[in-house]
């Protein structure tokens, strides 16, 4: 179905929990209170909400979070979610930490593909930024990714001025050898710990690494680029200097059951509870309601969206 921008909306992001087994310093607030079983969706009503969103056209799924691993019987939704019919693609968006002992029952629960997230190769570095995290964990995951064929495998790299600008230039070494797709993000101003200093333009990579050549190909919100003669590529998804509104196909659903047309708005339209010719309403209205683009972001005019991204599903 066509928003009133006539951008189709062909994709939703599905948050599955809001908690995390990490605490990266510009996504979580402090004290994330655990929410009780009976306020998140069951599963049930999530396969519902995406059967409903099916028949209006949606056949791209990505499962998120918080942390999507750490809900249990992860797996098992993935599987029902690639059966409903009319949904062609299911991704998933994860730290990669609990991903080593998953990779292969992902793969065939029908998981297309994983985006990783990492933000730096050093483990003290990764420790401090996800309140804890062992870099071997993540790194395994991203190995068992590759070894169960979700692939491409897509890192995500939040760019952090003053933490991780000294590492962009490894980073992208590191697809000269490797297929990976590397996605440089910048920094959101979600509330996080990250102030406006550590805000990094995408455009920064270019400038650190001038053998990057454009690769002409379809990269979605990211710009893709390649090293001369590199197995991997380097997308740059700059939300901030060039937002991508013009053409978001997307809609969010968070982990209870609100429909989010767009991720800086405060706008939530609720579906817990309805059904049938309700949901179906509900859910055209969310993609009517679709605004053309965000308020301008930066660190005097922060995100509206409300949450944390946590609660939200990046
Ligand atoms: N826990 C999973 C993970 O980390 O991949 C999925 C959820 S996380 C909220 C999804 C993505 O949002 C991650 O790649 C994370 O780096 C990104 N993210 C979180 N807060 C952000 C912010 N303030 N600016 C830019 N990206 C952010
Ligand atoms: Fe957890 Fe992902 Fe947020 Fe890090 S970015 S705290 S891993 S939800």
């Amino acid at each position: 179905m066509k928003d009133q921008f006539d951008r189709e909306i062909t994709y939703l992001r599905v948050s599955v929990t809001d908690l995390c087994n990490l605490r990266c310093r510009y996504c979580m607030p402090e004290g994330v209170c655990r929410k009780r079983h009976e306020e998140i969706l069951s599963f049930e009503e999530i396969v519902e909400i995406v059967a409903a969103a099916a028949a209006l056209g949606i056949y791209k799924i990505r499962i998120t979070g918080g942390e999507p691993l750490v809900r249990r019987g992860c797996v098992e939704l993935c599987r029902m979610i690639a059966s409903v019919p009319g949904i062609r693609e299911v991704d998933m968006t994860t730290n990669g930490i609990l991903l080593k002992d998953c990779a292969h029952a992902l793969k065939d629960a029908g998981v297309s593909r994983v985006n990783i997230s990492l933000d730096t190769r050093d483990e003290d570095k990764y420790r401090d930024i996800t309140g804890g995290g062992r870099l071997q964990d993540a790194l395994a995951g991203i190995e068992a990714a590759f070894d169960a064929g979700l692939t491409p495998v897509k890192v995500n790299t939040v760019l952090i001025g003053g933490f991780n600008d000294g590492e962009i230039a490894d980073f992208v070494e590191w697809t000269r050898e490797t297929p990976v797709e590397l996605r440089f993000i910048e920094l959101m101003p979600m509330g996080g710990a990250f102030g406006q200093e550590a805000y990094l333009p995408a455009e920064t990579v270019l400038e650190k690494v001038p053998a990057l050549e454009p690769v002409q190909e379809e990269g979605g919100v990211a710009r893709l680029y390649r090293l001369p003669g590199g197995k991997g590529r380097v997308g740059l998804i700059s939300p901030l200097s060039r937002h991508f509104c013009g053409t978001c196909n997307r809609l969010r659903l968070t982990s209870e059951g609100k429909l989010k047309p767009c991720l800086h708005s405060a706008q939530e339209i609720d579906v817990r509870g309805r059904h049938g010719a309700e949901l179906l309403e509900a859910l055209r209205q969310a993609i009517g309601n679709k605004p053309r683009m965000h308020d301008t972001l930066d660190a005097d005019h922060p995100s509206q969206a409300g949450r944390a991204m946590n609660r939200i599903g990046g």
